[in-house]
């Protein structure tokens, strides 16, 4: 059966790209997302995924335009479908926010075809996220710095959590951060109509980080041989779960050096950061209120009074 997503249409064994339009731009020009579709030679179940959701968040592009080189049609048992940039207005321009309506799309899922800019196209990919049976909505921690790690957002008190969860420990990755996520998210609103989500979190960069990208490539290889879309026995790997998230900020203007890195074991008590004035002279020093992992920071060292510093996962176990 011949499967659809936007103008890509793909037969058994094909593999196809194509645009999806979700509208016209300032100069009243259709636009259209990037899409595949990957119809594998034989039936199974379908992925999807998609990347810059939020549109500095480059690290899954480079995944999506890794992985597609490399998928065989004949081969794939299943179908996946792909959206590689989601936020089209905000990559345009390298930011965060569909600079259209200054709106943050993994705020708006499930989406409204009638909406703004960003309910648009939250609908657009959310019709074509739905269609799957599992969902990939590749993210990062913006430009911050921050660990590889892969989220599970629909709280563990939802019927799918345990599926979501599994899908999390598939992708791999190495941390799983297992919080209830803001209304809004992909991975929130999926799991609503029944379809395991994750949002892997593919470090944090300025561009691309080669790393970050060669770990998203290994965990959507991971999926696509866990559920048998691939050949190949896809063991599950021991994982460090978070189940909470505490977020310090600068308690004094200045800046700032941190004193852990990321991935650290942070116990109560120690130093996470100090605060100097531009003079080197001693202003602040900031220690951790809990037992956890240093998980991620920001970038800049200049700080003012309650600016983001970083954030230590909390709860840990080993899974
Ligand atoms: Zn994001």
């Amino acid at each position: 059966m011949t499967t659809t997503l936007g103008t890509a249409s793909a037969s058994p064994g094909e593999i196809e790209t194509g645009r999806l339009e979700v509208g016209e731009t300032r100069d009243g020009s259709p636009f259209g997302l990037p899409v595949a579709v990957v119809n594998g030679a034989d039936s199974g179940k379908t992925l999807y995924m998609q990347a810059a959701s939020d549109g500095d968040e480059l690290n899954g592009v480079g995944v999506i335009q890794r992985v597609v080189p490399r998928l065989d049609p004949a081969e794939i048992s299943g179908t996946i479908l792909i959206v590689g940039i989601v936020n089209y207005h905000a990559f345009q321009v390298a930011e965060h926010r569909n600079p259209i309506d200054d709106t943050k799309m993994n705020r708006a899922y499930p989406g409204n075809e009638g909406g703004t800019s960003t309910e648009r196209i939250a609908a657009a990919t959310f019709d074509a996220a739905t269609r799957a049976d599992l969902i990939l909505d590749l993210h990062q921690g913006s430009t911050s710095r921050m660990l590889d790690e892969v989220r599970v957002r629909c709280g563990k008190r939802h019927r799918h959590h345990d599926q979501c969860l599994e899908l999390a420990k598939a992708f791999g990755c190495g941390y799983v951060l297992d919080q209830k996520g803001p209304d809004g998210q992909l991975a929130r609103a999926a799991p609503d109509d029944g379809i395991p989500t994750v949002d892997p979190e593919l470090g944090g960069a300025v561009g691309w980080d080669e790393e970050s990208i060669r770990k998203g490539v290994e965990g959507v290889f991971n999926v696509l041989r866990y559920y048998n879309f691939l050949e190949g026995a896809q063991p599950l790997e021991t994982q460090t779960r978070a189940r909470g998230f505490e977020q310090y900020g600068a308690p004094a203007g200045g800046l700032v050096t941190l004193r852990k890195e990321l991935g650290d074991r942070v116990r109560p008590g120690e130093t996470l950061f100090e605060v100097t004035t531009p003079f080197g002279e001693p202003k602040a020093e900031v220690t951790a209120d809990n037992d956890g992992i240093f998980w991620r920071a920001r970038r800049l060292p200049q700080v003012a009074t309650g600016e983001y510093i970083c954030s230590v996962g909390t709860d840990i176990g080993e899974y």
